[in-house]
């Protein structure tokens, strides 16, 4: 069986994990959890970096730093994970859906104005596979309407818009380490801002609403309760795994955009004659190897597809169940304009296997069953 997704680890993967018991310091904070953070402050450049336990506490925190009113309105995507919209749902706000645009899959930003009501008060483009939205138009959206952007950057470690690394382009960027992302440590995410104020509170969040890191600092002489915020820092076992894996970065992504490289190519005849679409890179944006998908024309032919790779021992899975058309996307939602570019996507999507330990007889099976499947 060649699965979707297989966990990386490296050669020193085990090694830092036992220095971390060595050190005898396992809860948060500790070598490698600095070591993470000056990793991400120079390759981000950016002011605060934080590790979180996941990305989705990691957009806790944003909605927690966004001082939303109940009410208050959130514009995304309803082509997301659920993390993107429950995170402002805990502060009592409501997400509100705006359609995707066909090529990118990304928030379609010429919908987003008419979306724009006295309540919004902030937007969220979620990069979807890596690839970034167009934040061009919606920092200049938000800069008129004075609204926060929070960037969905979960899949977007290593990807650019005009050579700016995502995470860092709005207000507030938050990273995915779960161990379908590029770089992993199992569960695990990150919190960036380039806002000195947003920076500062977003360090007493993360430590339960405490000066605690001040504290340590010696900014303060004892450490006290002061804010809102939870338990959002990770063991500094999870940081070792992780800094192993940031180690080899580079590795990784060579090979993660080397394999989407070749099923591109591979299925280019496919694309010609009309029986998929392949994923599009705009030419402001960069490919990070996160994620290679294929756009079928119709429900019914995904469905034998998925079936049929199956049969082959591949795992090819499809991808978001909309949230406008979820449960607690019904409950706690709304909707702003019409979802057909969403609704089609979600119903025509498969994802290929992707993942750094991918052999070459793998990857030639994966694409000889995808062309077998048209050539029966
Ligand atoms: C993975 C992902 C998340 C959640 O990250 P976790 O680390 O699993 O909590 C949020 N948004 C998007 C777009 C994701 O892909």
């Amino acid at each position: 069986m060649i699965n979707f997704n297989v966990a990386t680890y490296t050669d020193k993967t085990t090694e830092y994990i036992l220095d971390v018991f060595n050190e005898k310091h396992a809860s948060g904070d500790g070598k490698y959890t600095k070591k993470v953070h000056d990793w991400f402050k120079k390759n981000l450049d950016c002011k605060q970096a934080l590790l979180v336990h996941s990305g989705t506490a990691a957009l806790e925190m944003a909605a927690i730093l966004a001082n939303l009113q109940p009410g208050d309105e959130v514009i995304m995507p309803s082509y997301t994970f659920c993390s993107t919209a429950n995170a402002f749902v805990l502060q009592g706000a409501v997400p509100v859906f705006v359609d995707i645009r066909p090529d990118t899959l990304n928030i379609d930003e010429t919908k987003i104005e008419a979306a724009i009501t006295s309540k919004t008060k902030a937007i969220v483009p979620v990069h979807y596979a890596g690839v970034a939205c167009e934040m061009g138009t919606i920092m200049d959206i938000a800069k008129r309407h004075n609204l926060l952007v929070i960037e969905d950057a979960a899949q977007a470690f290593d990807s650019f818009y005009k050579g700016k690394p995502l995470g860092t382009i709005g207000d507030m960027g938050c990273f995915s380490f779960h161990e379908t992302k590029n770089i992993m440590s199992g569960e695990g995410g990150l919190f960036v801002t380039n806002n000195e104020k947003l920076a500062e509170r977003a360090e007493i969040i993360r430590e339960k609403g405490t000066n605690r890191s001040k504290f340590f600092r010696g900014q303060v002489d004892k450490y006290t309760w002061v804010d809102k915020g939870s338990s959002y820092l990770p063991s500094d076992v999870v940081a070792a795994y992780l800094y192993s894996v940031l180690e080899i970065s580079d590795k990784i992504q060579a090979k993660r955009i080397s394999v989407w490289q070749k099923y591109y190519n591979a299925f280019e005849t496919l694309e010609t004659q009309g029986y998929i679409r392949r994923p599009v890179i705009p030419e402001s944006c960069t490919n990070n190897g996160h994620m290679f998908y294929l756009l079928f024309n119709d429900l019914e032919t995904r469905t034998k597809f998925i079936a049929y790779l199956k049969e082959n021992n591949i795992y090819a899975p499809f991808h978001y169940i909309p949230l406008h058309s979820a449960p607690a996307g019904e409950t706690y939602c709304k909707t702003a304009s019409a979802m057909n570019i969403t609704n089609k996507i979600s119903d025509t999507l498969v994802r290929l296997p992707m993942f750094y330990d991918i052999t070459d007889e793998q990857l030639e099976k994966i694409i000889k069953t995808v062309l077998n499947f048209w050539r029966r």
